[in-house]
């Protein structure tokens, strides 16, 4: 399983593909990728199977300025092409990855989702509508609103999420699941792993557990659980290609 995510870029979806091929190794059941841009023109695209599958429905009219993509290895729910990530708030307006295993799933559904509608069984899809809800109806900004879900969320994580009314913002935070930062000249990086970013960047900053990062194509801005900006040196990676 694993998690690509790209700002800034003029060519999102080769990118999320190419960064996708190098996390195969990591397991997969199907993948998806979501890419927009700044005048909303946006895609969603899910399949089951390998990435090549992926590739084929995609097609060449696809891209974006930003965008999420990832391979899945189920944990709640079947590998069907409703499962596959990325998935959505239920207003449509927040699209989310997540790899890891959100353990008070039910609970949150429960407690604050009893009326919205599904399309899948993961507990990814409980964590996306849940920041929808904050947002929406929290009337939060969406850092807030992320920041509010990453504080009642239990488990697993590694989260990229974009809004689709500012889609110049990548939202991003880790817990016991791997994920960093790629830095790119007017663009940047999120990835599972240095080799699914090493073709367009060896620039890295690393993210600590329970940390959220908002992610510009100019810009990354670190926070800790309590909302404090934290300092990250980047560093260059030595990587035999
Ligand atoms: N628990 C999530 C799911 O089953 C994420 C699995 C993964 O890490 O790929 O969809």
């Amino acid at each position: 399983c694993g998690i690509v995510g790209v700002v800034g870029s003029r060519n999102a979806t080769d990118i999320l593909i190419q960064g996708l091929q190098k996390l195969e190794y990591r397991g997969y059941d199907s993948s998806g990728i979501f890419v927009t841009d700044e005048k909303n023109r946006e895609s969603l695209v899910k399949a089951v199977g390998r990435i090549s599958a992926l590739q084929e429905k995609i097609g060449i009219e696809v891209n974006g300025s930003i965008g999420i993509g990832h391979t899945r290895w189920a944990t709640h729910g079947k590998p069907t092409e409703n499962n596959a990530h990325p998935h959505t708030s239920e207003s449509g307006r927040f699209v989310l990855v997540h790899n890891g295993v959100i353990e008070n799933y039910k609970e949150l559904k429960t407690e604050y989702l009893a009326n919205d509608h599904f399309i899948g069984e993961t507990d990814t899809e409980i964590a996306v509508h849940l920041i929808g809800k904050f947002a929406e109806e929290g009337n939060l900004s969406t850092k807030e609103a992320f920041q509010k879900a990453l504080s009642v969320i239990e488990g697993s994580f590694a989260f990229a999420m974009i809004d689709k009314n500012d889609a110049t913002t990548l939202y991003v935070a880790k817990n016991k699941s791997p994920l960093l930062i790629g830095l790119g000249d007017r663009f940047n990086l999120v990835g599972s792993d240095a080799m699914a970013m090493i073709r367009e960047t060896k620039e890295f900053m690393e993210i600590q557990d329970n940390e959220m990062v908002i992610v510009k194509k100019d810009s990354v801005e670190i926070f800790n659980q309590t909302g404090e900006k934290m300092e990250r040196a980047p560093y260059t990676a030595e990587l035999d290609l």
